[in-house]
């Protein structure tokens, strides 16, 4: 099994050198946008790419507000801060994903609660957040969602988009509803998923996009803010920026600003990627054709997308029979010089959120035990 896999990837990436695991691709415009930066010298943090790059991004994903950051983890602590969490408040996430996400909480002085994933999209389980919540949880007087045993505000819940499969949405936004908690989608990897038509990250009150050097478009390093409404989106701008007043020349700032704003130097970079988008997300996909035609002869089961859904297999992945054959497959493949990569370890194994409250973990750990991540650059490299 191995060996043709490794004949696979190879005969996709037609190379004998080493396949890393996502590389960008850059075959329009970014040289031409680039250049015109340094030309007209507006480099830094306002220039017509950074409005243009917010523009696109709202007409791609139909979000009434977009706010250029200098990467997702930004994006994600600017809209936690929006979301009113303070330190000592709990946030509810899934023990499997990217670090980014608990880091962004845990610079708020919040603490995640991690939640199973549910086994198929392996993004945060709805049945789990409402049965932990049903466990754990009260609304006081004031209908504030509270811990019960430690009383400290539970204040929001941040799913993550596996890979780019969509995790069910409407089920969390109920939950949401029931114990009138803040939906705050990590959206860094699922630029161009959709649930139910809809775009990843705009269902929530805020959701959050990456542009890092591996994601599926990339600005060098960058984030977006995605807000729901006008009100939060014009405060997004303000807190991510100095948050000053306009004025011809006087510098007045009316609350603590992050300075979080993407420079147009990277955002030239976005707008010349954005319009590459769709073509490679079809060729991504056929790359997922053609690994979940592979694996369907084999034990090992492909990820595909869920059946709600159209993601963007922004990381091909595979479930392997067990932790010994996944070793072996880490160990082969690698060797080889074709990379592959266990999924993230979970959360609570780090040593800042050891102490973090969890729910059972059953289908986080199965999954940390056989998940795979295979080589997803678009082709043409
Ligand atoms: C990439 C990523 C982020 C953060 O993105 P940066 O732009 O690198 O800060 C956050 N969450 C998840 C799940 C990611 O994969």
């Amino acid at each position: 099994m191995q060996t043709k896999l490794i004949k696979l990837v190879r005969d996709i990436y037609s190379t004998d050198e080493f396949i890393p695991l996502h590389a960008p691709t850059f075959a329009g415009n970014e040289q031409a946008y680039l250049a015109e930066t340094i030309t007209s010298a507006f480099v830094s943090s306002v220039g017509k790419f950074v409005d243009e790059f917010e523009q696109k991004i709202q007409d791609y994903t139909h979000i009434t507000r977009a706010v250029a950051t200098v990467n997702g983890t930004a994006a994600l602590h600017a809209a936690l801060h929006l979301a009113d969490v303070k330190a000592g408040d709990l946030v509810i996430t899934q023990a499997l994903t990217f670090v980014a996400t608990c880091n962004a909480l845990y610079h708020m002085g919040a603490k995640p609660v991690f939640i199973d994933i549910e086994p198929n999209a392996f993004g945060l389980c709805p049945v789990a957040t409402e049965a932990w919540l049903t466990e754990h949880a009260m609304l006081d007087a004031d209908g504030q969602c509270r811990h019960k045993d430690s009383g400290a505000a539970i204040k929001a819940v941040m799913p993550m988009h596996t890979f780019g499969h969509p995790v069910q949405l409407d089920e969390l936004l109920k939950v949401c509803q029931e114990w009138d908690l803040t939906l705050v989608e990590d959206a860094a990897e699922s630029l161009g998923s959709f649930y139910k038509g809809k775009h990843t990250g705009t269902l929530g009150r805020f959701g959050a996009l990456s542009f890092n050097g591996n994601k599926v478009i990339t600005t060098g390093g960058g984030g977006m803010l995605l807000c729901q409404s006008e009100e939060d989106g014009k405060h997004a701008k303000h807190v991510t920026t100095t948050a000053k007043q306009p004025h011809p020349y006087e510098f007045y700032h009316d609350e603590p600003g992050f300075n979080y704003r993407m420079p147009n130097l990277n955002a030239a970079l976005g707008c010349a990627q954005m319009e590459q988008l769709e073509a490679m997300l079809a060729n991504k996909r056929k790359i997922a054709e053609q690994y979940e035609q592979f694996f369907s002869e084999t034990e090992f089961k492909f990820v595909k997308e869920p059946d709600y859904a159209q993601s963007n297999y922004w990381l091909n992945a595979v479930l392997c029979p067990d932790l010994e054959s996944r070793n072996t497959l880490l160990k082969q493949t690698n060797a080889a010089g074709v990379m592959t990569r266990p999924v993230w370890q979970l959360m609570h194994r780090l040593p800042m959120f050891a102490d973090a409250l969890r729910g059972d973990l059953t289908s986080s750990e199965w999954a940390e035990a056989r998940l795979v991540n295979l080589p997803s650059s678009p082709v043409g490299n």
